[in-house]
Parts: C-alpha cells; sequence; structure tokens
C-alpha cells in the first residue's frame, strides 16, 4: 500500500451524486451503487452493481485529493450508503484521510436503515471521533403503507429508531423527504405522517426533494399504467405547507435546495415555521414564481 501515489486523477465509475449542501466537498467514491437499489422510484444506480472500492483505489484517490484539493475542507463518500462498509474498513478509510487531508473538519455520507442498523452505537460514536460527522439518511415518507409499495425496505419506526441511534452518537443527521410519493391520493395523508416522524427524530436539517419520473423505473411503469398520478404544482406546494405545519422540531434547517423543487425554501425551525408557510401560502397564490419545468432534475 505505501507505493500508492497520487494518480492522474480521482476513480470515478457511472452515475455520481451527492446532496447540495456537499457540493464543495472532496467527492470520495468508496462504494459503487446502492446496496438496497429497490426502491421504485430510483433509477440513479441502476447502471451499478453495488461493490465496495478497492483500497488502492481509494488511496490512490485521497493522495489525488491531498495534492489538488487542499482549498476543499470537507469530504463526502460516495455512493448511495458508503456506512454499509463494515466497521474496520470503514474506519480505515477515515484513518487515511485523517492521515492524508489534514485540513479536512467533516466527513459525511449517504445512510440507510440497514446500514446504520448495522452499526452499534458505539460503532457510531468511533465513526464520528474520527471524522464522520454528517449523515444523509433517505426517510421520503412516514406513511408505512406507501413505504411499502415503493419497496423503502424499512417501517418508519425503523427511522426513528435509527435517526435517534444517529443523533445520540452525536453526529449531524439530515433527513431527505420526497414531495409527491404518495401520488395525489394521499398528498396530504403523506405530508401530515412525515411532519410527525421528523419531528419524533428530531434532526438537525431536512432536504425536500420532489419525485420526477424517471422512465424505466418500476414507478414511472405505474404511472404509465394509469395506477400513479402526481399531484400537480399547487397539489405539491400545499403538500410541503401541511409537512411543515406537522413538523414540529427543535433546532433543525428545513431546505428544498434540490433542483426537483419547484419552490425554492431555506428556514431554520420552529423560529422561521409561520415566515416559510406564508411564503408557500403567497407562492399559491401565484405571487411567487416557481422553479420551470425544463430546469427541474432529480
Ligand atoms: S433511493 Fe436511495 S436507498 Fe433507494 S435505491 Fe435509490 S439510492 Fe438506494
Amino acid at each position: 500500500m505505501d507505493s500508492i501515489t497520487a494518480s492522474e486523477g480521482m476513480h470515478y465509475e457511472g452515475t455520481c451524486i451527492r446532496p447540495p449542501p456537499e457540493a464543495s466537498s472532496i467527492l470520495l467514491q468508496v462504494t459503487l451503487g446502492c446496496s438496497h437499489n429497490r426502491c421504485t422510484f430510483c433509477g440513479t444506480f441502476k447502471d451499478k452493481r453495488f461493490q465496495i472500492k478497492a483500497d488502492d483505489i481509494i488511496l490512490s484517490d485521497i493522495l489525488f485529493a491531498s495534492t489538488y484539493m487542499k482549498g476543499q475542507d470537507q469530504v463526502f463518500l460516495m455512493d448511495g450508503d458508503a456506512l454499509i462498509i463494515p466497521q474496520k474498513r470503514l474506519m480505515w478509510i477515515l484513518e487515511r484521510i485523517q492521515e492524508h487531508l489534514l485540513w479536512v473538519k467533516r466527513v459525511g455520507a449517504y445512510a440507510n436503515t440497514k446500514s446504520i442498523g448495522m452499526k452499534s452505537l458505539h460503532e457510531l460514536v468511533e465513526l464520528r471521533e474520527n471524522g464522520l460527522g454528517k449523515l444523509y439518511l433517505g426517510v421520503e415518507t412516514g406513511d408505512d403503507e406507501i413505504r411499502k409499495k415503493i419497496d423503502k425496505g424499512s417501517t418508519a419506526q425503523q427511522c426513528l429508531e435509527m435517526g435517534r441511534r444517529v443523533k445520540d452518537a452525536g453526529m449531524q443527521l439530515t433527513l431527505t423527504l420526497l414531495l409527491g410519493i404518495g401520488g395525489k391520493a394521499k398528498s396530504l395523508a403523506h405530508a401530515r405522517v412525515t411532519g410527525e416522524l421528523v419531528s419524533a427524530i428530531d434532526p438537525d436539517y431536512v432536504g425536500l426533494l420532489t419525485v420526477i419520473l424517471i422512465p424505466g423505473t418500476p414507478l414511472w411503469e405505474e404511472h404509465e399504467r394509469g395506477d400513479f398520478a402526481m399531484p400537480d404544482e399547487r397539489g405539491l406546494l400545499m403538500e410541503m405547507r401541511e409537512m411543515i405545519a406537522h413538523t414540529n422540531v427543535s433546532h433543525c434547517l428545513f431546505t428544498s435546495q434540490h433542483a426537483s423543487n419547484y419552490l425554492l425554501i431555506r428556514a431554520w425551525l420552529p423560529e422561521g415555521k409561520q415566515e416559510v408557510m406564508d411564503m408557500i401560502d403567497a407562492a399559491l397564490r401565484g405571487e411567487i414564481g416557481l422553479r420551470p419545468e425544463w430546469v427541474r432534475s432529480f
């Protein structure tokens, strides 16, 4: 391993995604794809079979970053759920980051209920003490009927328990939620229980996304058969309003910065709750313009 040096570039493979707040982070791809890869709305990693990348490739990328990415003080571990990496190996990656990227202040990664469940509280604390300070958990909805239908692979109760475990470990927790995933039929019910689940987990950040139907995914096929109908723009605004109305948290940045959303909001809750609901009402009255369809992306 000692003979590895910074190569000609980062070894990115296939489609790579990161959350909006990680736009300035060093993007270190440590896994390919997502270990779950079954959510019916998601086409992101359909081109990849899940695997953990080889240690020498990961080290080569860290060394490349150590030479060329000195201005970036955060690392984001891609792809889908880097937390699924066994503890010893994940610790090795964090130690190499600490060794070679001395200026990095915090490492982040996507996680899911399964990957969090595979780590004890003690192991999460150990990861946090070695730099892994922020996890992004894709909750999408608090409605178990919808969760089953979209093949999320876990229940709202498991989301609650795993979200709390991350918080108990002292890590920052971002929940991602999905507007429109209940379709027209369950739009407001999805909003209410999701807001209640967020309140129970009490995360540091919430990132909202809006469903975009991706050709080839099971949800797209459902829509083509006439079995799934998305709320329209007005319906989505009302869904977002209902979700925020049912969200009672102690201190949380609630945003819809993602490119899939029609309306950009950014508010600290609970202080900014009324202001952001007034903003949505203004958008419902047509006083605030929405993001045009052609610039939306998932
Ligand atoms: S939404 Fe997340 S957990 Fe589901 S398949 Fe896509 S990457 Fe995997």
